[in-house]
């Protein structure tokens, strides 16, 4: 059974997790609206992978028996002047995101769950990979410094991202 504190963590991460599937999802709107297709079609991609997170965290509550309780999504903003600022409250935002996810390390390692500081693992690892594939964007956006055929070529290159669905959830979805 999963301790009381370990369901409520999990179940805020949960949450946490959609909400960050909506801020990107806000990144992506505003973005197309703007033309930057490309980078709408990144943070479209972040968008399900976000989903996806919350996903698993909800499989792994289920699956350990606990109560799943699908809290209310705290607004986001809705509007960036440039996709450097969105990727710059992006890397804000994820650092925020690996800081809950060590959180949930540590206190599992408390309740002595270590079934729940596995599965954690993964979460530890994506959270490496995901500062440093936004960071990668901010220093090209840097590079460019408000060139707009730098910026063209940058959302061009974005356009090419794919959604992989997360090894924890493969078959699963
Ligand atoms: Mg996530």
């Amino acid at each position: 059974m999963l301790s009381k504190r370990l369901e409520d963590a999990l179940n805020a991460q949960i949450n946490a997790e959609f909400w960050s599937a909506y801020l990107y999802l806000s990144m992506s709107v505003d973005a197309s609206a703007k033309g930057y297709k490309g980078v709408a079609n990144w943070f479209a991609v972040q968008f399900k992978e976000e989903q996806a997170h919350a996903q698993i965290f909800i499989n792994y509550v289920l699956a350990r028996g606990g109560k799943v309780e699908l809290a209310p999504i705290p607004e986001v903003k809705t509007s960036w002047e440039t996709p450097l600022e969105a990727f710059e409250d992006t890397i804000v935002h994820e650092r925020k995101v690996t800081s809950l996810i060590n959180e949930l390390c540590h206190i599992a390692a408390e309740e002595k769950d270590f079934a729940t500081s596995n599965m954690l693992v993964w979460f530890v690892d994506e959270q490496v990979e995901e500062e440093e594939n936004v960071q990668e964007q901010i220093d090209a956006m840097r590079a460019v410094d408000g060139n707009k055929f730098g910026m063209y070529m940058i959302d061009k290159d974005l356009a090419t991202r794919t959604y992989v669905t997360p090894t924890p959830l493969a078959g699963k979805e």
